[in-house]
């Protein structure tokens, strides 16, 4: 690693005081390769000169002439690719807005520090830093082309994983999350956000949820012979939902497959489902009318949640995970958590929680009364074979710990 000496480090804040006293903080810290500077403009400025781009960047949000925000948006158009700390008087929602907003430019955010800033809490994100390769790969995922997708779909590449949705209040095992995975010859297991997208803009998606619904159906039918009866939900999307023969297709391939349709969900994402409402209406009308399960996915994610469940009569509401994990920690999260949860009451529809990665999350939702969690804490998604085993791991785990406060 790069001796403390060696990183460059920028502050930028109108206030000269700021500037001496951050410099002194981080002189004592062993920082001495500091700049400071009062203006964004200015800053700027200076980065053209070749190899003067800092490693580290202590910005202020709030200067008169151009603020944090702009300056960051500028950094991005340089690509700058060194880290940020972001400092501010402004409060903690503020700053956590911040933070995601410089995090979506993906440029790296060591975290943020509130005026008056304490040399304790700055050595802490000091600590953070790592020196990053000038061609460091930016998300290295690779973006798999049309042709590849269908090939996939014709070889039997794609794979189902489960995930289990438990009972809060009774741990028991409710159903599983169908998720698909592609099993490539030469990359290893591929994630759906990396295909999902190029399958729907080719014309492929009916054909991928032919085989994921197919497989999950078939993956029911032989838990049910096993005498594990679980409901199990499959993705689709807005573009299998336009097609009017949906709700008939569906229908086709459960009684095909012997599995009731009480026992089959169907997750729509939310921000997908406003573009077009007419034809979803009609079809997720149609499904519920055959009895399958219709269920809100990334609910709270969308731009008009409240007008898609006056429209559309759900069954179950997914409250997103970026609303639960952390909930019982942070205000804002909390306030999202609980007006999602009172809605689906009110509306008298199941709500599953998703994203609980920990104990902490757990309690929130048995504190509160959510009805199914579903998350890392839980399990993973797993293969159907790993499902039996991790049942009887599972038992044991909430007969000796989950369902008593700790
Ligand atoms: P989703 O429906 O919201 O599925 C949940 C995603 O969150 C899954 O990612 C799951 O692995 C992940 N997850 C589960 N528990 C946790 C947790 O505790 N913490 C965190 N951070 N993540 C958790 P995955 O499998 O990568 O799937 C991503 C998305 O791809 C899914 O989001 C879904 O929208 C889509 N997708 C998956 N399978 C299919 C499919 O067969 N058809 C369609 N159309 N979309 C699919
Ligand atoms: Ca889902
Ligand atoms: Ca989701």
């Amino acid at each position: 690693m790069t001796g403390k000496s060696a990183i460059k480090i920028l502050v930028l804040d109108d206030e000269s005081f700021m500037l001496k006293l951050l410099t002194h903080m981080l002189a004592k810290l062993e920082f001495t390769l500091v700049t400071t500077c009062d203006s964004g403009r200015v800053a700027l400025e200076s980065f053209d000169s070749p190899n003067s781009s800092p490693d580290l960047i202590l910005l202020d949000l709030n200067m008169p002439e151009m603020d944090g925000v702009e300056f960051v948006r500028h950094l991005v158009e340089r690509h700058y690719n060194g880290s940020l700390i972001l400092v501010s008087g402004e409060d903690e929602r503020m700053l956590q807005t911040a933070e995601k907003l410089v995090r979506a430019h993906k440029i790296s955010v060591l975290g943020h520090l509130h005026k008056p800033v304490k040399p304790k809490e700055l050595a802490e994100l000091l600590e953070k830093w790592t020196p990053l390769s000038p061609n460091r790969p930016r998300a290295a995922n690779k973006i798999y082309g049309a042709d590849e997708v269908r090939a996939a779909i014709a070889n039997g590449e794609m794979v189902n994983y489960y995930q289990p949705k438990v009972v809060v209040a009774t741990g028991e095992v409710a159903g599983v999350e169908t998720l698909v995975r592609w099993r490539h010859p030469q990359d290893g297991m591929v994630f759906p956000d990396q295909f999902i997208g190029v399958t729907e803009a080719h014309g492929l998606i009916d054909d991928l949820t032919r085989v994921v619904l197919t497989g999950a159906l078939a993956q029911s039918k032989v838990w049910q012979e096993a005498g594990l009866v679980l409901r199990v939900a499959v993705n689709v999307s807005m573009d299998n939902l336009v097609s009017l023969d949906f709700p008939d297709f569906v229908a086709g391939l459960a009684a095909k497959a012997g599995v009731p349709s009480q026992q089959v969900v169907l997750e729509v994402t939310e921000s997908r489902l406003m573009q077009d409402t007419r034809a979803s209406l009609e079809t997720l009308t149609r499904l519920r009318l055959k009895r399958f399960w219709v269920s809100i996915d990334d609910f709270g994610t969308g731009h008009s949640s409240l007008a898609q469940l006056r429209d559309i009569p759900f069954d179950e509401l997914k409250i997103d995970q970026s609303f639960v994990h952390g909930a019982w920690a942070n205000e804002t999260l909390r306030a999202m958590y609980d007006a999602s949860l009172g809605l689906a009451r009110q509306l008298g529809m199941e709500v599953v929680a998703e994203g609980v990665e920990d104990r902490d999350d757990w309690d929130l939702l048995r504190n509160t009364g959510c009805d199914l969690a579903q998350g890392y804490f839980i399990a993973r998604p797993m293969a159907a074979a790993d499902l039996p085993g991790w049942i009887q791991v599972w038992q044991v785990r909430v007969g000796e710990e989950l369902l008593t406060g700790r």
